[in-house]
């Protein structure tokens, strides 16, 4: 069946290039090895997605999550080609509040040659904090058996994983890199604007045929999991937030890729006709406000290979 295309994270010279980020040259590559008579324009999708006209071979473009880096490194290579795209919103961000992971994905890529460098630095952390905490805490791990089931985790990503999940949780985790991260001589506050698009950003994308939908308020990791009324607070103020600048939304990805029935009617009720997961599986009696997407990580592999 037709599926849609995710794009997440882009790098140049101002963006710095993490795990993942592509450059506004691998887009274009990537846009014309599947080819651009297949991609079509976001509002063309939604249209045919509704009325049930897709054909297997079409595609989509969509981005989540509202980072600045889409909006400066991708949408000058779509406007070059003239192609138009998906823009799933998490209304925080654009309200000044910051999402922890990606400040955090952003201070370890700027901030330290490599992941190592991040770890020894985290460590040397953690044992100033509290040398004797640390040492206990570090009884209890073994490298040969925490997170066994991930062959591809080097044991400096296990300890890692280990001491932010098992030792500190994440309050204490989020404490300790905010500490790091001003003892880097920044401020978490500044990241609002590096990180994520603002409004008239938003409006641009809309006023050149792009497609703005919902992606929550806060992007919670487990949505499925909050309570029914948690969920419809966190759709409505999206709702709310997206309306108030470029219309009413009527299209939505699941963050996370996490929905439950239960979600599906909220978005139902707030006039939503479609919506994307975020992978390739297989969902059983699927609806279309469970439209498969493909990870770009994904296509670039296959691209490259
Ligand atoms: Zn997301």
């Amino acid at each position: 069946m037709s599926h849609g295309l995710m794009f997440h994270h882009f790098y140049d010279d101002v963006h710095p290039k993490g795990q993942g980020a592509i450059s506004a040259q691998d887009f274009r590559d990537m846009l014309i090895y599947i080819g651009l008579d297949r991609i079509l324009s976001a509002e063309e999708y939604f249209e045919k997605a509704v009325s049930g006209e897709l054909k297997p071979t079409d595609r989509c473009l969509t981005f989540d999550d509202a980072l600045l880096c889409q909006y400066d490194i991708a949408y000058p290579v779509m406007q070059d080609l003239g192609l138009t795209a998906f823009w799933f919103v998490y209304s925080s961000v654009l309200e000044g509040n910051i999402e922890p992971l990606e400040v955090f994905r952003y201070f370890r890529t700027k901030f330290f040659d490599d992941i190592d460098d991040f770890y020894i630095a985290f460590f040397d952390q953690l044992s100033s904090e509290d040398p004797d905490g640390l040492d206990q805490a570090l009884r209890s791990f073994d490298s040969k058996t925490y997170l066994a089931q991930f062959p591809f985790y080097s044991d400096n990503d296990r300890k890692f994983r280990f001491l932010r999940d098992v030792y500190l949780g994440p309050d204490k985790y989020n404490f300790i890199m905010a500490q790091m991260i001003s003892d880097n001589g920044m401020n978490i506050a500044d990241f609002t604007d590096r990180l994520w698009m603002n409004e008239a950003q938003l409006k641009e994308l809309k006023s050149t045929g792009n497609v703005i939908g919902l992606h929550s308020y806060s992007h919670p990791t487990r949505l499925h999991e909050l309570p029914v009324s948690d969920q419809a607070v966190e759709y409505q103020k999206n709702f709310d937030h997206l309306k108030s600048i470029v219309g009413a939304p009527q299209t939505s990805s699941h963050p996370c890729n996490s929905y439950s029935k239960d979600t599906l009617d909220i978005l139902r009720g707030l006039g939503i006709k479609m919506s994307f997961c975020s992978n390739m599986s297989v969902v059983p009696n699927r609806t279309i406000l469970e439209l498969p997407r493909e990870d770009h990580i994904n296509i670039y592999k296959e691209m490259r290979a």
